[in-house]
């Protein structure tokens, strides 16, 4: 049983805690900002063959989040959550500076999801300055289409951050969601050019009530936007049913023109083949269709995406 270290008790108060726990074998979820330290903890984890499962993660935690922990409690011993808020991925300063940053009330998800380990460094921690941690992987184009022209520069810094953390946790499984397509895409890539020995599991997307697909970003949307919002998933779920009577073009001019309202800002509504992150134009050619969209909604910019055919 692990419990969580409660951030308000201070002085003594956090002994007689410490004490407590002792006495009734309980253990602490552990918050572990340091690398040497994760790295101590998780090679007696390993000797012991435990499984580690990770799940990366920016913080601002929300089910879709939680999910993850869920599925990799099912699949491995160990199960660590990194919250970091990647520098190096945001290609707009305005965007890192109102990510929403809420490590309190992260943790107390996390604990109640099961976690065992939350690694939260700084950015210091994650590329000191005496370690080259730059990547250079040719992604052969998957990096240059949907997120990746309209955010500069946004996956060299995600494939860095990820590098760089699976080098240091070093788990058996990586859980990622398919919330972010293209992420999980480019990831599943790299893990196999580099020959990384973890297994990639991707979760399926956790959806609010009017469908619109949890993220962090929701946070900063006013209420009527957040209800606005899920016209996105709306329209995914529109052009799905409209893939056998139309064609791919039209399907995509239709999504977008449903998306220009006031307030909405499309940035792209892409039929892409699921593998190679290309146009599709003829369905029946393509095992693997995903539709992607991109949308600004007031100040905020949301993702989501429907697989519309895998076999
Ligand atoms: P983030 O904190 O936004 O970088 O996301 C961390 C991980 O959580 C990524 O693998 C995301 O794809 C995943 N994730 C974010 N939102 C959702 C969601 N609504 N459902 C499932 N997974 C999600």
């Amino acid at each position: 049983m692990t419990l969580f270290y409660p951030f308000n008790l201070k002085g003594t108060k956090v002994i007689f805690y410490l004490h407590y726990c002792k006495l009734l074998q309980l253990k602490i979820m552990q918050i572990i900002t340091k690398v040497k330290e994760l790295k101590k903890i998780l090679s007696k984890y390993k000797s012991e063959n435990k499984t580690i499962g990770f799940a990366p993660t920016m913080g601002a935690l929300h089910n879709g989040h939680v999910s993850l922990i869920t599925k990799a409690k099912k699949d491995c011993d160990i199960i660590v959550c990194s919250i970091f808020v990647n520098p190096t991925q945001f290609n707009n300063k305005n965007d890192l500076k109102k990510y929403p940053r809420t490590l309190e009330k992260d943790a107390v998800m996390l604990e109640k999801a099961g976690c065992h380990i939350v690694f939260a460094p700084t950015a210091n921690e994650v590329y000191p300055k005496n370690l080259d941690t730059s990547l250079e992987l040719d992604f052969k184009g998957l990096d240059k289409v949907m997120e990746g022209k309209f955010r500069p520069g946004h996956f060299e810094g995600m494939a860095q951050v990820v590098k760089r953390l699976l080098d240091i946790v070093d788990p058996d499984k990586l859980f990622m969601g398919q919330k972010d397509f293209q992420q999980f895409t480019l990831v599943n890539y790299m893990i196999k050019k580099l020959k990384i020995k973890t297994e990639l599991v991707v979760c399926p997307i956790k959806r609010e009530k009017n469908g619109l697909a949890m993220s962090s970003r929701n946070e900063r949307l006013p209420k009527a936007f957040r209800d606005k919002a899920s016209l996105m998933y709306k329209i995914l779920q529109a052009a799905y049913r409209k893939l056998d009577t139309y064609s791919i073009k039209e399907i995509e001019t239709f999504a977008i023109n449903k998306l220009t309202i006031p307030d909405f800002k499309p940035e792209y509504f892409s039929i892409v083949d699921g593998y190679t992150l290309k146009p599709v134009k003829d369905i029946h050619k393509h095992k693997y269709i995903v539709a992607c969209v991109a949308v600004w909604v007031g100040e905020v910019r949301l993702i989501d995406n429907k697989i519309f055919k895998n076999n």
